[in-house]
């Protein structure tokens, strides 16, 4: 069953809708944005794919990053002025990135293509999408507070495990009617981690360690969401609402939907591709954002072929695609040497279901009430067909995750992070004739650590050497570039030692003391 809207839209908009078909009528996208989640638990998805031709995506080569990316943008008839995403993307995509690019290409081979998405300020991927949101969040309220359909500003609450948190504060930071506050794990990240995090510069933004893991942060903030009477407060008192700028928002999805149809236009423009010519993609995945956006660029027209779905040892997503079953009942959450892959529950998978299922809200609804009590689901014949029809998918354990770094570094002289090498040996075990496009989604020297044991046969999990094990981050960093002959270390990520600290509080992580934390920073 098709969720067919009665559109009012002006000509050449677009309006979105939600995959579980509860939402009563569709938003525009500014709407979307500041929303985040649809109205009944559902993920927002556009009610039209634009369509390119092979002339119109080639023709992007010629253009600057964030041209592209504004055309892409404009395809997608978002409901804001074409001057004004012209301006945003600008700010988006400009020397924020260390790469005149944004992401460039490295070849390893004819055949063997990495799209390098950690050229931003924080050296991971999720700055590709979080330069680029806060951007278009600030637009959209804005944009929405003048037509008087809102009335308030945002606080934005964020609990991380390491990587996103700080793409969220870089992206965030000083961005117009918002403000931003990150928990993390004390003691539960990286060095290199928590300095990114507590040294952040901007006027709007609070960071606080919790005592506790990961899960405490994460739950401790899903209380405060759902808390209605805090919300109610946060309005009266601090003219608030609660927002988050997770992955399922999707402003977060279509910048990563132009990389791929910026990619492709580079490789036919740079010789390595006969225009035409199919390109197979290979996506280390953890919440099935990135891979999706690869999905949108193939079905607006870009020429891809097979989407290589590479998962680490929390397979759920390798082997959903394998067998058509996602079974979390009795599956073990697993400590890997690339965490932002450690993912049990995929959020975005629910939007390529509806997608493949040819948009049935109902079915969507069904398989996702199983999965939240069942902790599985299985979809049917067809849908599995068409699932098989687009992706492939492999896993590589933690042990060769870390063998990959050390092949890869000798067969190639290229230095990569777990997440990629993940990526990298996943596109090797299952390609075809089509070169392949790998999605290399961090800096190895946010991993220093493992890159570390990688290059001295250490297995995962084993101590660092005491020598080794007493270096901060950055001076592991530093050892590690000089004995693979002198590599770059990124910028924010060589200075952190001297950066100054800002934030030092650590709280409980129950959901009163995260309410009275979140209050207090509003008072501020
Ligand atoms: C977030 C992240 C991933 C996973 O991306 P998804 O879009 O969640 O599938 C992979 N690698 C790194 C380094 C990440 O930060």
């Amino acid at each position: 069953m098709t969720n067919v809207a009665s559109s009012e839209a002006p000509a050449g908009q677009n309006l979105y809708i939600d995959t579980r078909g509860c939402c009563e009528a569709p938003v525009p996208f500014t709407e979307a944005v500041v929303n985040g989640l649809a109205q009944g638990g559902g993920l927002y998805v556009p009610e039209r794919i634009p369509q390119l031709s092979l002339d119109q995506i080639t023709g992007l080569a010629a253009l600057p990053y964030a041209q592209r990316a504004a055309a892409v943008y404009r395809a997608f008839g978002i409901d804001l002025p074409d001057e004004e995403i012209d301006r945003l993307m600008e700010r988006s995509y400009g020397d924020n990135f260390d790469d005149e690019a944004i992401c460039p290409i490295t070849s390893l081979d004819d055949k063997t293509h990495v799209l390098e998405l950690w050229h931003g300020p924080t050296s991971a991927f999720k700055d590709m999408a979080l330069q680029c949101l806060p951007q278009f969040f600030s637009a959209s309220a804005s944009a929405l507070r003048e037509a008087g359909a809102l009335d308030h500003e945002f606080l934005i609450l964020v609990a991380t495990s390491g990587d996103t948190g700080k793409a969220a504060l870089e992206g965030f930071k000083d961005a117009d009617g918002v403000r931003i506050g990150v928990l993390f794990p004390d003691g539960g990240v990286s060095d290199i981690q928590r300095k990114q995090m507590v040294t952040t510069t901007g006027s709007n933004v609070q960071v606080w360690g919790v005592r506790g893991n990961f899960d405490d942060c994460q739950t401790g903030v899903k209380r405060a969401f759902s808390d209605d009477a805090f919300a109610r407060r946060l309005l009266d008192e601090h003219a608030v609402a609660l927002s988050s700028a997770n992955s399922i928002n999707w402003g977060r999805l279509m910048p990563q939907i132009v990389y791929y149809v910026s990619s492709y236009a580079e490789l036919v423009a740079q010789g390595k591709l006969e225009a035409g010519a199919e390109l197979d993609v290979c996506v280390p995945t953890g919440n099935f954002g990135n891979i999706l956006a690869a999905w949108y660029a193939k079905a607006m027209g870009v020429p891809i072929g097979t989407l290589m779905c590479a998962s680490n040892e929390n397979r759920v997503l390798a082997d959903f695609i394998n067998t058509g079953t996602y079974d979390i009942s009795d599956r073990p959450f697993v400590t890997t040497p690339s965490p932002s892959m450690d993912i049990l529950v995929s959020s975005n998978l629910e939007r390529q279901l509806f997608e493949l299922t040819g948009r049935d809200a109902q079915a969507i609804a069904g398989w996702m009430r199983d999965l939240s009590e069942e902790r599985r689901f299985r979809v049917d014949a067809d849908t599995f067909a068409k699932v098989r029809a687009d992706f492939a998918a492999d896993s590589v354990d933690n042990d060769e995750c870390l063998a990959v770094i050390r092949e890869a570094l000798d067969e190639h002289d290229y230095l990569l992070d777990p997440h990629t090498a993940v990526a990298y040996r996943v596109a090797q075990n299952l390609r075809g004739e089509n070169p392949v496009l790998i999605a290399s989604t961090a800096h190895w020297a946010k991993f220093g650590d493992n890159v570390y044991r990688a290059l001295h046969g250490l297995d995962a999990g084993a101590p660092l050497p005491d020598d080794v094990a007493k270096l901060t981050g950055c001076q592991l960093n530093e050892l590690i570039a000089r004995e693979t002959g002198g590599r770059a270390i990124p910028a924010g990520l060589a200075s952190l030692d001297t950066m100054p600290v800002r934030f030092s509080a650590v709280i409980d992580g129950d959901v009163e003391s995260i309410k009275e934390a979140a209050a207090g920073f509003l008072t501020r």
